[in-house]
């Protein structure tokens, strides 16, 4: 299994893009950061999306995936709960701020969406997929992406401390976990369902006390403003731990192997 990290941050720049990852080029978790790092051809091979959650850095791209898809007279899979699922077809896809593409072109919409339930795993693109819920301040699922092979990678999304019931149901081999803000930001965190590394090592303690293992972790969402100071927070929270801690950025891949 191959993870691309197409956007790692939560503030878009010239040089940091929305949240976005890709599984062996076909299937895209987020779409924060989905067109403006794909070229058309890419774009193409795209057979799925799963949302996360509705915050606009993690949705944007729906509307642009579509259109070309639109373009292209293809037709994109997407999946998310409920919320989102009312979200984009009453705000974005609506024929107002731009076109349904839920039901245009009329002969083959752009867009196909099926709603997930979450902890029911099913079938996406050979891919088996499980919708866990995580604690932010939006209704949001992390997915556990595992492979014909058994690679199995775990992306929380945005999400707070708290992560105990959600480590139950995961087992991967790759974590890929947010952390948006340095440790003096905590109160902020909490409040607004994020991490820091302070409560980062929290959660990565508890899931080794749970599971008896550290799987590879990297992490997104970083607010870029503040990235320095949140390297090197993580830096003593993967001594104290005594794991490999990675920063995500844009255009890194990770290789889950055997
Ligand atoms: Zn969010
Ligand atoms: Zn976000």
């Amino acid at each position: 299994m191959n993870v691309q990290i197409l956007g790692a941050h939560n503030c878009e720049s010239q040089n940091s893009k929305l949240i976005s990852l890709l599984i062996d080029d076909i299937l895209a978790i987020d779409a924060g950061g989905l067109t403006s790092s794909l070229s058309f051809t890419a774009q193409q091979k795209l057979k799925a999306i799963l949302l996360t959650h509705r915050h606009y850095d993690h949705i944007r791209d729906v509307s642009t995936i579509a259109m070309n898809f639109a373009f292209y007279r293809n037709t994109i899979n997407i999946y998310s709960t409920q919320s989102v699922y009312d979200a984009l077809s009453t705000h974005l896809l609506n024929d107002k701020l731009y076109p349904d593409f839920l039901k245009q072109p009329q002969d083959k919409p752009a867009v196909k969406f099926t709603v997930v339930e979450p902890h029911k795993p099913q079938s996406v693109e050979g891919y088996s997929i499980l919708a866990v819920p995580v604690n932010h301040s939006e209704i949001t699922v992390g997915y556990q992406v595992t492979s014909t092979d058994g690679k199995t990678v775990f992306y929380t999304s945005d999400t707070g401390p708290g992560l105990a019931d959600c480590w139950q149901e995961v087992s991967p081999q790759l974590l890929i976990i947010e952390t948006t803000l340095p440790n003096k930001h905590e109160q902020y965190a909490k409040k607004n369902g994020h991490l820091t590394p302070a409560l980062l090592k929290q959660e990565l303690a508890s899931f080794r006390q749970l599971k008896g293992y550290l799987p590879q972790v990297v992490l997104v969402h970083m607010s870029p403003i503040m990235e320095k100071e949140i390297a090197a927070e993580v830096d003593n929270v993967a001594s104290a731990l005594n794991v490999p801690i990675t920063l995500a950025y844009e255009g890194m891949q990770l290789q889950i192997s055997g």
